[in-house]
């Protein structure tokens, strides 16, 4: 008989890197940890539900990668080098193979960012992961959402609506397994690099383009009691997004549109975006400037504007 013990130490033994802080790791009834002494400890928790927040049709290798994803973008946009991470799995049956590919996809990404597994849960029911994730930030420096200063620029990373485009493709099953749309939907890049970048910067705030960028500057821009003007002709739009729809519909991906988990983050306007995209590893374009109020507006290239409700992005429990 397999036993939730055997399937743990099968599929996630030995996954992840050791890590430096993590002095004991999965297998006793707690793990035990010693972070960096002059360090804050940024966490952040996040659930992905089967329907909710993939297709049922979704490939387990890509729910793994996409459940720590999400949290190590978390990560980034507080600014924070990841650390260590808790997994609580709940799946319908102990499927070897599904385990096995899901452990592939969360123990790549894991990898490739550092980040230790240090334990975690695992019982059968609907299928649905649960990442706790932990990093570390020099003391006081880590980002928040509230510090965005009228005269701002807003900054934003690569080219998101590139997910929403994917999803809409993977509904209608018309994707090709290496279209860059549905690979962005599937396998989103957290943006670490750029986020140990603007901790150090002089940005004012950041956040995670989770769902969606109206809604989620919409997010900085109440929790910093500012407005916000965003050049329409500024956007930037991946030629495969463009070419993915009509204006109007890229449009809508693009501000709203969830899943790209870019950064978007404001600071001195003329930020050395070269500098940052540089190190940071990823395109940074200033998209506009925050004003002292006014809301979100859109401001096209002949200076028509609307406003922006911050409800464009997905919610959970809006009626
Ligand atoms: P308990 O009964 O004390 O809650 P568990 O059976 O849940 O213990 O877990 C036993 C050990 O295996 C713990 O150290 C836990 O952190 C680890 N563990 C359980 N599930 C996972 C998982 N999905 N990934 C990594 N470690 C896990
Ligand atoms: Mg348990």
């Amino acid at each position: 008989m397999t036993d939730e013990f055997d399937l743990i130490r099968r599929h996630f033994a030995g996954l992840t890197p050791a890590g430096e802080d993590v002095l004991r790791g999965p297998g006793d009834d707690c793990a035990f940890l010693r972070p960096p002494p002059d360090r804050d400890l940024a966490v952040s928790i996040d659930t992905l539900v089967e329907d909710i927040h993939f297709p049922a049709t979704t490939a387990p290798g890509d729910i793994g990668w996409k459940a720590l994803a999400c949290g190590l973008s978390d990560l980034a946009a507080a600014g924070a080098r990841p650390g260590w991470c808790l997994l609580s799995l709940t799946c319908p049956a102990a499927d070897e193979a599904w385990l096995a590919a899901f452990a592939d996809g969360f123990g790549a990404l894991a990898r490739r960012e550092g980040i230790s597994l240090a334990g975690g849960d695992m019982s059968r029911g609907g299928l649905s992961i649960t990442v706790q994730v932990a990093g570390y930030v020099e003391r006081g420096r880590g980002l928040t959402r509230t510090g965005a200063q009228p005269g701002d620029g807003v900054f934003l990373s690569g080219w998101p609506g590139r997910a929403a485009a994917g999803l809409a493709r993977s509904l209608a099953s018309t994707g090709q397994p290496d279209d860059p749309l549905i690979k962005a939907l599937d396998r989103p890049q957290p943006r670490t690099r750029l986020g140990l970048e603007l901790a150090g910067a002089g940005v004012s705030a950041c956040i995670d383009v989770s769902d969606g960028l109206a809604a989620d500057l919409g997010h900085i821009l109440t929790a910093s009691e500012v407005g916000a003007e965003v050049e329409a002709t500024a956007l930037p739009i991946a030629p495969e997004l463009a070419a993915a729809g009509s204006r109007a519909q890229v449009r809508e991906w693009l501000l709203g549109g969830g899943d790209d988990y870019e950064l978007c983050f404001t600071g001195p306007y003329d930020l050395d975006i070269e500098g940052l995209a540089e190190a940071g590893g990823i395109a940074v374009t200033r998209i506009g400037r925050i004003t002292a109020g006014g809301g979100l507006q859109l401001v096209e290239a002949e200076g028509g504007r609307s406003t922006l409700a911050d409800t464009v992005g997905y919610r959970h429990f809006s009626s």
